[in-house]
């Protein structure tokens, strides 16, 4: 017998991800979709509320949530800083301090950090698996058990980046449900579009200066994108400063930072601090081209909007 398919879509808030939902249901039909936000805990409350609360309305669609829980791994953590990290010389002040900070704190991002004992950066980008692959995949497998042939609709184009030039249309995972990418080779321009066409608003942040809309600010923040977060979202770098006191506290090192300048590189641990903590990327996110001359126009207050994507217009 057939099985009937089922095809998901991962939304993120963005504008790529909500135009993928469009056409899925275009071609299955609502009830045969699935909508499902992996939330990071990292979010703008912006995006956080135009997920859970606008775009089930504007798609007529529930929209599932999934968040990734790293109670457990915390809770193992805890007993090797205790049992194993005296035997390898670490001074007791320092596994006192790890265990001060090592317990659960309901944020995905923010758990994940306290239990690898760093944040995420470019070489090694675990946030993206933890935090949203693995609990997705779990959703989608949780459909298949139930039976289900399931399509996973991902609203990636191949314009956005180098790594996402040869994406292909259509591929299966060796799991067995089979990846649909239906705008891979539309560009940002058709995908805004598609939104105006079908009366859907883009998530506000886009007529705020963001590019993207996912974790805020993601490792990956451009230095432009990070001046437009200090300057408009002060309470998200307060957020970031805390989160690593706390993650600081949980490593070895006695520090880790989200964001990650050249100019740490090749020092010792107080030096990679020094060019890397959130407010001194801030700093550096106000200068202008080579980062030694301040920019007096990223002091000015923002405009109310400043798409990058002409939206404003
Ligand atoms: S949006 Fe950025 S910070 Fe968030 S999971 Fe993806 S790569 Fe990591």
């Amino acid at each position: 017998m057939k099985q009937p398919t089922i095809a998901v879509v991962s939304v993120s808030g963005g504008k790529d991800s909500t135009a993928t939902a469009l056409l899925a249901i275009d071609q299955h039909g609502r009830d045969k979709c699935r909508f499902v936000f992996a939330d990071t805990g990292h979010e703008h409350e912006a995006t956080v509320e135009y997920v859970k609360d606008y775009l089930p309305r504007a798609l007529g669609a529930t929209i599932d949530v999934v968040r990734a829980d790293f109670a457990k791994d915390i809770a193992r953590k805890r007993l090797y800083v205790a049992e194993v990290w005296p035997t390898k010389g670490v001074p007791p002040e320092i596994v006192e301090r790890a265990l001060s900070v090592l317990q659960p704190t309901g944020i995905p991002f923010l758990d994940l950090c306290l239990w690898k004992g760093r944040f995420p950066s470019r070489k090694a980008q675990f946030c993206t698996q933890e935090l949203k692959r693995h609990p997705l995949d779990a959703y989608t497998i949780d459909l298949m058990r139930a039976g289900h042939r399931v399509e996973s609709w991902q609203g990636v184009r191949r314009d956005e980046s180098a790594n996402r030039r040869d994406v292909a249309d259509r591929e299966m995972t060796p799991e067995g449900w089979e990846i649909v990418r239906p705008i891979a080779a539309w560009s940002a321009a058709e995908v805004f579009a598609l939104l105006c066409d079908r009366g859907i608003e883009p998530n506000p942040l886009y007529l705020q200066g963001c590019s993207r809309v996912g974790c805020l600010p993601c490792i990956n923040c451009s230095k432009d994108e990070l001046s437009v977060i200090a300057r408009r979202w002060p309470h998200h770098v307060a957020r970031v400063r805390e989160w690593e006191r706390l993650v600081g506290m949980a490593s070895k090192r006695g520090f880790s930072t989200l964001l990650h300048h050249a100019d740490g590189e090749g020092g010792d641990a107080e030096h990679a601090y020094r060019h890397s903590n959130i407010d001194s990327m801030v700093e550096w996110a106000r200068t202008g081209r080579g980062g030694h001359t301040f920019d007096m126009l990223k002091t000015l207050p923002l405009p109310a909007c400043s798409s990058v994507y002409g939206l404003c217009e």
